[in-house]
């Protein structure tokens, strides 16, 4: 996609902090971190979002985030680690092509929690929600 930023870094138009890199993802740093190795994983292939991606793609992008969540798990130490992925400006998705989160949390990382935000819903209401959500 021409107007994309992350395109134009895999296509080497920009530079990246690179850390990992196959045929069909790469990994690297994100450039206004939360913390120290917060990275990236990203498709080579420009997809909007989950539902647009591939079920290959998003595999791949899996395997790989494992691999660097490893990494960074025995070089940095963090406490906790972090993965997330945005679909839609609402949900805080700033580049539309597809990637994944990894966010190491250290003691003093500043992590967004949902506490005081989770609701609950009557049984009756979490009933008809599981009928309409119901896969199989
Ligand atoms: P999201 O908000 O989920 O779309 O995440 C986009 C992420 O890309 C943000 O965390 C940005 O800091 C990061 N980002 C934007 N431009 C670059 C860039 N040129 N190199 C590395 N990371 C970037
Ligand atoms: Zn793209």
């Amino acid at each position: 996609m021409d107007d994309c930023i992350f395109c134009k870094i895999i296509k080497g138009e920009i530079p990246c902090y690179k850390l990992y890199e196959n045929d069909s993802v790469i990994a690297w740093l994100d450039i206004q971190p939360l913390s120290k190795g917060h990275l990236l994983v990203v498709p080579k292939a420009h997809y909007q979002d989950i539902h647009e991606a591939s079920e290959e793609t998003l595999c791949e992008v899996m395997k790989v985030a494992r691999i660097m969540a490893n990494k960074v798990k025995t070089e940095l130490h963090p406490e906790a680690i972090l993965i997330n992925q945005n679909n839609g400006e609402k949900a805080g998705q700033t580049i539309m092509h597809y990637h994944m989160h990894i966010k190491p949390i250290y003691e003093d990382t500043h992590c967004n929690t949902e506490e005081g935000h989770r609701t609950g819903f009557p049984d009756e209401e979490m009933k008809k929600i599981e009928e309409i959500l119901k896969v199989n």
